[in-house]
């Protein structure tokens, strides 16, 4: 298995599908404050206000209903309406278009049939348009990456706004960088947060920074509108130095970064003209999402598991 780097990060991703571990993690007192870190809040009141608080720093927003790897028929319908409805709430609130949603299409059926979620999909990119805003679709495990892809081009055919988002961590990903470069093609491109086999990712976190490097190229010589999402200097200086070099104005591109991850930074990138985006999660569901920001880092993983572990 390669993924987040680390043989503890990568336990932890592995590990976080065990039920007994997600007991644990959920009960420990520890958690609370962990996951304040990472999460707005659990209601859609929560999600507004950290909207509301980062559109009024001039950042701009994706929020995220907290879901995924559902087959449950109820709360397939129940993710699909919350996120219908913080779309009409964004409008009511004058926040659209500078918030968007962001959507896991297994939240919204995609593990029962793809007419699933594409129905749910659909409804979703009305409500969104009807808001005035965007839609991207975050890109979940390998098992996934086609017929999340197909997904999009599908809701595409109908919204050409719609967003998706590559990998840099899989082989695939520098050639579905030059099949979606087109213009209008609204593409974030991230390390990938999933633990996946060799056969389809770099095991190497330097194969993962090259492939990162050549897909960003691809993207920022391209027509279509790259969307930045990294907090890797590194990354950030290579997306600032291509933007200058291909001559993109502003509204052609955006950085993207999670909430609670580098705040400061979010708003030194805007300072300096740039578009930022601030992805926010909000809702009931944050286990998943809490597992995989602990893997990225080492030192948030120690310092969890000897909370865990001293726990009485
Ligand atoms: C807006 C956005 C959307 C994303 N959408 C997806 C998606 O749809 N699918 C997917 O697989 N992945 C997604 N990701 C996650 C992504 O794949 C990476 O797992 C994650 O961004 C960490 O990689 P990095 O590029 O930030 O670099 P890293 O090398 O992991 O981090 C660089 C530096 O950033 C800081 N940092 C990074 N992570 C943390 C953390 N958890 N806690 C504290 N500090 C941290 C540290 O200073 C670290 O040294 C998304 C990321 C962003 C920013």
């Amino acid at each position: 298995m390669t993924g987040p780097s680390s043989l503890a990060a990568r336990a932890i991703v592995a590990a976080s599908s065990s039920a007994r571990l997600k007991e644990a993690v959920t009960r420990a007192p520890v958690t609370r404050s962990v996951v304040e870190r990472f999460v707005a809040g659990e209601a859609e009141d929560d999600g507004v206000r950290a909207a509301r608080s980062l559109a009024g720093s001039g950042l701009r927003v994706s929020l995220d209903h907290l879901g995924e790897f559902t087959s449950d028929p109820e709360v397939i319908r129940a993710a699909t309406a919350a996120t219908v409805s913080m779309l009409r709430r964004l409008a009511a609130e004058g926040l659209a278009p500078a918030c968007e949603v962001s959507v896991k299409l297994t939240a919204l059926g995609l593990d029962v049939g793809r007419s699933v979620a594409l129905d749910n999909a659909y409804a979703v990119v009305a409500a969104a348009r009807e808001a005035g805003t965007t839609v991207t679709c975050d890109m979940e495990d390998s098992t996934r990456t086609d017929r999340t892809l197909d997904v999009v081009r599908e809701l595409r055919a109908e919204e050409p706004s719609v967003g998706v988002v590559l990998q840099a961590m899989l082989r695939r990903t520098e050639s579905d960088a030059r099949d979606l470069a087109h213009a209008g093609s609204r593409v974030r491109l991230c390390k990938g947060a999933y633990a996946e086999p060799e056969s389809v990712a770099f095991p190497s976190r330097a194969e993962v920074d090259a492939s990162y490097a050549r897909s960003l190229g691809i993207l920022m010589r391209g027509q279509g509108y790259p969307m930045v999402a990294t907090h890797d200097p590194r990354f950030v200086d290579l997306g600032e130095r291509l933007v200058k070099e291909h001559g993109r104005g502003a509204d052609t591109y955006e950085f993207q970064m999670l909430y609670g991850i580098r705040p400061g930074e979010q708003l030194a990138l805007a300072g300096r003209g740039h578009t930022v985006r601030v992805y926010v999660p909000y809702g009931k569901d944050w286990y998943g999402y809490l597992m995989r920001r602990l893997a990225e880092r080492p030192a948030n993983v120690a310092f969890f598991v000897r909370a865990l572990a001293t726990r009485s």
